[in-house]
């Protein structure tokens, strides 16, 4: 049976950066580098930061829990490696500057698991029952592996207030250069498809899609041929949507399969929908069937800048720089390590950041690249060409916003939704004054909150 795999479900609004993915896109995953040293952050998840549960001094064994919080949002931490803790210190953080990490040293020559978990032919996610699923992924510490980092146990945990009608497993990797969940789209079928089920399961959701872009055959094919070996699957469906950025938004995919809107502001839930990656899913299955907490995930390594380019299943709290240097190390070209892809990714000077729970690339960019993507250049005044507005998938004015912070008129900006807007870049990838208008916005966001945590709102 042939599959129609082209699609016109879509979103209003959104850009079409060039790709770029050649470079890792038929790469297989492959073991990361057998560490010596990982700082795991206490703060890797939207919600309350993690106290540690050990000091200095403090022997640890792989997939131990060594930070926790009683917060209903957050999401515990645990080592991938044996060895001692070293510190608890400040480590670099993408986004947050500096930040407290539990430093561990490996103990030399100790075992460290290379590979994944691999899902038993007799699975059925029956065998589990909804509390227990739930527990798993809380005790595991899974989160939006995607980028948003949001804890899994929340977002999948029943609430008898807004009951969950529809789960969507996101295969839409829009961000140029990164393929880490194409691979793990075609190796890791069967564990994506557990993990589906379980939260399903757990969630209650009676319909369940999975979003795929149309320029990803391979992985709708795959998905679809594997859900055909699993029983119960009617509820199931594989979506292909149309080749667009940031088609992997949440709330974008699910305008665009579901026809449906999320409140300004608000969260998936709040309309009965549950949103999870595909690496997510995967981490799940790891979880529930596995009994595996989440310790590592694959990373897109990429980039002209670096030389062996590929996808790599690395422990959390591996510095970027250890993990460069496993991938051949930075060429005599390379000016821009990005921690993420161009569009929505976040330079880093600091190369001992260490990677964590939603880390899925490191980008290294040479000047011939940034100035043929036309990710930069020199900022000259608005035109009012209006081409910002066109393509902001959020609806929003971001001259206006980003005019306001300019002038340090956060009020006035906060008043036009800047809030709302999800950090895509579209805006300033297609500005043709180059204004940063993302960066004027993501700095506002940040100077809104300390300034409203400063007056205790
Ligand atoms: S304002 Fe925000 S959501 Fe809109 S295009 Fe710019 S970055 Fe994207
Ligand atoms: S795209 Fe750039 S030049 Fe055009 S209106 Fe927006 S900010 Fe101004």
């Amino acid at each position: 049976m042939r599959i129609e795999t082209k699609s016109r479900l879509t979103f209003k609004g959104g850009s079409h950066p060039s790709e770029s993915k050649g470079l890792t896109v038929e790469s297989q995953i492959e073991p990361g580098p057998a560490v010596t040293e990982v700082a795991i952050m206490l703060s890797q998840h939207i919600g309350a930061v993690c106290r540690p549960l050990v000091k200095k001094g403090d022997m640890v064994q792989a997939e131990q829990k060594i930070g926790d919080s009683d917060a209903f949002v957050s999401a515990p931490i645990h080592s991938p490696i044996n060895g001692k803790v070293k510190a608890i210190a400040l480590r670099s953080h993408a986004v947050l500057g500096r930040s407290e990490a539990v430093v561990i040293e490996a103990f030399p020559n100790s075992p460290t698991r290379l590979t994944p978990f691999k899902l038993d032919d007799d699975f059925d996610a029956n065998n589990y029952s909804a509390e227990q699923i739930c527990d798993s992924v809380r005790q595991s510490g899974i989160v939006g592996m995607g980028g948003a980092g949001f804890p899994t146990r929340v977002k999948i945990e029943p609430d008898p207030r807004l009951p969950k009608e529809t789960l969507i497993i996101n295969g839409c990797e829009c961000e140029p250069y990164i393929t880490c969940d194409y691979r793990i789209m075609l190796e890791w079928t069967r564990q994506i498809i557990a993990g589906m089920l379980l939260a399903k399961r757990a969630s209650g959701c009676s319909e369940v899609f999975i979003g795929i872009e149309d320029n990803k055959p391979k992985a709708i094919e795959a998905m679809n041929e594997t859900l055909r070996s699993f029983s119960n699957i009617d509820e199931i469906q594989v979506v292909p949507v149309k080749t667009k950025f940031p088609q992997g938004g949440e709330r974008q995919l699910i305008r665009a399969i579901l026809k449906k809107q999320v409140p300004t502001g608000g969260i998936p839930p709040m309309i009965g929908v549950v949103v999870l990656n595909v690496a997510t899913a995967a981490a799940i299955t790891e979880a529930v069937v596995g009994d595996l907490p989440l310790t590592r995930r694959v990373v897109t390594v990429t980039g002209e800048g670096v030389g062996k380019p590929g996808n790599y299943y690395v422990p959390i709290g591996t510095s970027v720089s250890e993990l460069i240097e496993f991938c051949g190390g930075l060429k005599e070209e390379a000016v821009r390590v990005i921690l993420g892809g161009p569009m929505m990714g976040i330079a880093i000077a600091d190369l001992t950041t260490p990677i964590t729970k939603t880390s899925g690339a490191i980008t290294v960019l040479t000047v011939k690249q940034i100035s043929e993507a036309k990710f930069t250049g020199r900022q000259t005044p608005c035109i009012h060409c209006g081409r910002c507005l066109e393509v902001c998938p959020e609806h929003l004015n971001p001259t206006k916003i980003s005019h306001a912070v300019k002038y340090n008129l956060l009020d006035v900006a906060e008043s036009y939704y800047m809030n709302a807007c999800i950090e895509c870049g579209c805006c300033s990838y297609v500005c043709p004054a180059n204004i940063e208008i993302t960066g004027y916005i993501k700095t506002g966001k940040t100077l809104l909150a300390r300034q409203k945590k400063k007056m205790g709102k």
